[in-house]
């Protein structure tokens, strides 16, 4: 599996599957959710109100609308308080479950935003470090997903994320 760095807007992106970092209600919000739904159109928002919402670590997966991408898999980051507050397990699970459902449903291609760390105030470098570690201990037991983006939106995000992967 390839784990790539970029920068620039997840919804332009055409794989087969990007992430949103929803909230619990899957009913939109701002950040990366907003532009997602903006991007979507209303169908997007259509379908998740039919999933009854979505547990903060677990994911939920949607097509992807007038996206480029041909599903949208919905999870939920934590909240960050303290880093004592099962954060990082948290956030751990989120990778996880979206890389389940993307295997289950074939997607070979998938893109990541940085999840938690806009409005839900995770610390990137911290952040970037639990999902960095989550996909590659994934890339050992499983090899159907060829390539994992993880598109950055700003300059901080993205040199924090580079740094990791060349270590
Ligand atoms: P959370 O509530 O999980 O913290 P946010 O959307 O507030 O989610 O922020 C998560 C990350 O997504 C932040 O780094 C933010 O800058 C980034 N982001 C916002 N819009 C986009 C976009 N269109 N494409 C990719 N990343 C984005």
């Amino acid at each position: 599996m390839e784990i790539k760095i970029t920068k620039g807007d997840i919804t332009k992106i055409k794989c087969d599957a990007i992430v949103n970092a929803a909230n619990n209600s899957l009913l939109g919000g701002g950040g990366v959710d907003g532009a997602i739904h903006r991007a979507a159109g209303p169908e997007l928002l259509k379908e998740c109100r039919t999933l009854g919402g979505c547990a903060t670590g677990d994911a939920k997966i949607t097509k992807g609308y007038q996206l480029p991408a041909k599903y949208v898999i919905h999870t939920v980051g934590p909240v960050y308080y303290d880093g004592e507050h099962n954060e990082a397990n948290l956030l751990k699970s989120c990778y996880q479950r979206c890389l389940t459902l993307a295997s289950q449903y074939h997607c070979s291609h998938i893109a990541f935003p940085s999840i938690s760390t806009g409005a839900y105030r995770y610390p990137t470098s911290e952040a970037a470090k639990v999902a960095i570690e989550t996909i590659q201990e994934y890339a050992k037991d499983n090899h159907d997903i060829q390539c994992v983006e993880i598109v950055c939106f700003d300059d901080y995000t993205y040199q924090t994320y580079q740094k990791l992967i060349k270590e």
